[in-house]
């Protein structure tokens, strides 16, 4: 853990004029929601300020106040690098290796700008001048919160802002249900709901607006799921084939890799997904098991001792093979 003094952050940021935000790739609701959180705070601080994202955000967070202005690096290269060349600040939000965001990252490793990384996942490298940094945040979104906290600056909290953060601490947290969460999680949720914000409308925005086929996906994807028994473990695999059965949309299986949790026993969960050809993988656990360690060593990812993911170039039967295995030695 290093938290920076906020005497240090708030100068940084008071010097800054124009700031860039950029978080990783296929933004998740922690991603956005602590990039668009604090961006909307410092423009209230009347900063310049534009997001950046590797690429697209999925259609679920569409509704996020501001989402409008943020740039994608796949499509608005050009925009980005513009922003980016004249910015004299740079946030890094929700990871902490250039190697997650890609090209991105090469153009913004090289980039001589001061950097401050606000993070919660495990073992960051390197990148920035400053931190906040805490793996026992539950969220991005909670150390937003801290750092307007820390700078005095709780009552800029609006129904916007709260919006955002809500939206990270609700998902990184599995809806407030992970051994993340604490007292303090709950008290800056009473300030969030505070503003007037509808923590009901964040809810529904972001959990009740699946497409039909989204919907068909997941019992399908249900109906799938393998038990390891012995290992109290249960994982799904779905082929690019499989996928595009159901018009897959990027986010469509977000939180999918959680469900077969629901089977009693079951402390170690995957999902694979095969696309554009790779294999992305996402790993959850319960307790001690160190999933942020297991995609270190073996998928090439990384994330938190619960929740991790990663990549694998091999065919989607040979990944599920060595994954069995693996989980096998685990045990
Ligand atoms: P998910 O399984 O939802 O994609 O990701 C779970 C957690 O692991 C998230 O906190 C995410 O940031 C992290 N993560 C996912 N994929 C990768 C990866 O390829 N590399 C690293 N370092 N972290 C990842
Ligand atoms: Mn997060």
């Amino acid at each position: 853990m290093r938290r920076d003094s906020y005497k240090k952050l708030g100068d940084a940021i008071k010097k800054a004029k124009r700031i860039a935000i950029v978080t990783h790739l296929n933004p998740d609701g922690d991603a956005m929601g602590s990039s668009l959180g604090l961006s909307l705070y410092l423009q209230k601080l009347k900063k310049e300020v534009k997001v950046i994202v590797p690429n697209a955000t999925p259609q679920f967070l569409a509704w996020m106040p501001d989402t409008k202005r943020v740039l994608n690096f796949q499509t608005d290269e050009k925009k980005v690098r513009a922003y980016v060349d004249k910015a004299d600040l740079l946030f890094v939000l929700d990871f902490n290796s250039f190697k997650r965001v890609e090209r991105l990252g090469d153009y913004l490793r090289e980039k001589d700008i001061t950097k401050i990384t606000i993070d919660h996942h495990q073992q960051p490298e390197a990148l920035a001048k400053y931190y906040l940094w805490d793996v026992k945040a539950c969220s991005t979104c909670e150390l937003v919160y801290d750092l307007m906290k820390g700078m005095g600056h709780v009552r800029m909290l609006d129904k916007k802002i709260a919006a955002c953060l809500y939206t990270g601490l609700m998902t990184d947290t599995g809806s407030f249900r992970f051994p993340s969460v604490n007292h303090h999680t709950h008290l800056i949720i009473s300030d969030l709901l505070k503003t007037g914000m509808k923590h009901e409308d964040v809810h529904g925005a972001v959990y009740d607006t699946y497409s039909r086929d989204r919907m068909r996906l997941l019992g399908y994807a249900l109906n799938k799921i393998q038990v390891l028994p012995d290992n109290k473990t249960a994982y799904i695999a779905l082929s690019e084939a499989e996928l595009k059965e159901f018009n897959y949309q990027r986010g469509d299986t977000e939180g999918m890799v959680n469900y077969p949790f629901g089977i009693n026993g079951i402390n170690f969960c995957a999902l694979f997904m095969e696309w554009e050809g790779m294999v992305k993988i996402s790993l959850r656990s319960k307790g001690k098991i160190d999933v942020n360690k297991i995609a270190r060593a073996h998928y090439n990812g990384g994330g938190h001792i619960n929740a991790a993911g990663g990549r694998s170039n091999i065919s989607l039967e040979e990944t599920v093979e060595r994954f069995v295995n693996v989980v096998s030695q685990k045990s």
